[in-house]
């Protein structure tokens, strides 16, 4: 979609947005919105598909999609963010919909961006706040869901510590990435008994051998509001010698250049697509656990699940009820990802798609294929 933005100096650009419907054989589309100045057509049809994969693999009745507008967040005013959102959800809304496709929160937008939405939608469609998930608690949002991403990455770590016989509270985790995965992910580590020795976002980067403290993580929006520990370089974060890495932030960040420097044991991608094909390979050759987007990060989107359904039901759950269901969904899913790698003697990566695809696979079977 080419999308006109009246600019606060008054000028006219004209951005080019997108919304890749990538399956709906198990259900209505769902994914989120990217505001990002490297998106394009291929980097949403990717990440489109791992929607596909990541609600198969989670076991939520959703197919996959993803959109996103090719612009820098950080150049928007609130006035022009807004004003992109609606003019995005107005060019789309014959697509949408809370049955037809649920968009969500992504890098570069947030619960106000989907307040935004819901209200056009509403404009347009009439009243359906399960038109979108990640909406703000204050406006049929659901107490959890902005949490839930970076909850479901610690609950996935733990599980992935305790299969492999180790004791997740004596382990160290370095967080690249401060944002909205990356900083509930810290939290829930510390909550955890994990020590979280490094943090790291566009603001800089900080390391602390004793780990963050919970206050300190909480009270700081970014990494240069932390003041223990000492300042280092940001790409050295990824090579400390730590337990658990968990790139949090950015796709593509770990490369065959830098892979051979990394020192962690497990990696869990937090962030979709963190490794490259090349890194993965080198990477799990050397023995290194990955845990693959599409279950690490599938908190989210598990989250957005519970969020559509309360709006649905017109019925509000504690967010105790919402915490248990989000880590025992993760927790079987990552339960039969491990049961499916021993049996195929595969990674955990190859064991989420075997899972995920056959999944989507049998829908299309039961749904026939006669024409
Ligand atoms: N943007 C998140 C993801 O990549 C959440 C998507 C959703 O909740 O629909 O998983």
């Amino acid at each position: 979609m080419s999308l006109p933005l009246r600019r606060d100096d008054g000028t006219i650009d004209v951005l080019q947005g997108y919304r890749v419907q990538h399956s709906s054989a198990r259900g209505p589309r769902k994914g989120g919105i990217r505001f990002h100045p490297t998106v394009d057509l291929d980097d949403v049809r990717a990440l489109a598909s791992l929607m596909t994969w990541k609600t198969s693999l989670v076991d939520v009745p959703f197919g996959g999609a993803k959109g996103g507008v090719a612009v820098d967040p950080a150049s928007l005013s609130l006035r022009e963010k807004e004003e992109l959102i609606r003019r995005w959800t107005r060019t789309l809304v014959h697509v949408l919909g809370p049955h037809r496709d649920i968009p969500a929160p992504d890098m570069g937008t947030d619960a106000q961006t989907m307040a935004w939405l819901m209200d056009e939608f509403h404009r347009l469609e009439g009243f359906q706040p399960a038109c979108v998930t990640g909406k703000p608690v204050e406006l049929f949002g659901a107490p959890g869901r902005e949490e839930a991403t970076g909850r479901g990455v610690i609950s996935t770590t733990v599980a992935a510590l305790d299969r492999a016989g180790r004791d997740s509270r004596s382990s160290s985790l370095a967080v690249q990435g401060f944002g909205n995965v990356g900083r509930f992910a810290s939290l829930c580590a510390v909550e955890a008994g994990m020590s979280v020795v490094a943090v790291s976002d566009v603001t800089g980067a900080r390391f602390n051998r004793t780990g963050f403290g919970h206050d300190e993580l909480a009270g700081a929006g970014t990494v240069q509001n932390l003041h223990s520990g000492v300042e280092i370089d940001p790409a050295g974060l990824l090579e400390l010698d730590v337990d658990v890495l968990v790139p949090a932030a950015l796709g593509g960040v770990i490369t065959a250049d830098n892979a051979p420097r990394v020192r962690a044991e497990f990696l869990v991608e937090a962030a979709n697509q963190p490794l490259t094909a090349a890194a993965d390979s080198y990477l799990s050759g050397q023995g290194v656990t990955i845990v693959p987007d599409i279950l690490a990060n599938a908190g989210g989107v598990v989250g957005s699940y519970f969020e559509w359904t309360q709006n649905i039901q017109e019925f509000r759950w504690p967010i105790s009820r919402f915490r248990d269901e989000l880590d025992s969904r993760l927790r079987s899913a990552f339960d039969d990802v491990a049961a499916t790698a021993d049996e195929h003697s595969c990674s955990l990566r190859e064991a989420s798609f075997i899972l995920a695809v056959r999944r989507v696979v049998d829908a299309f079977m039961f749904r026939g294929q006669v024409v």
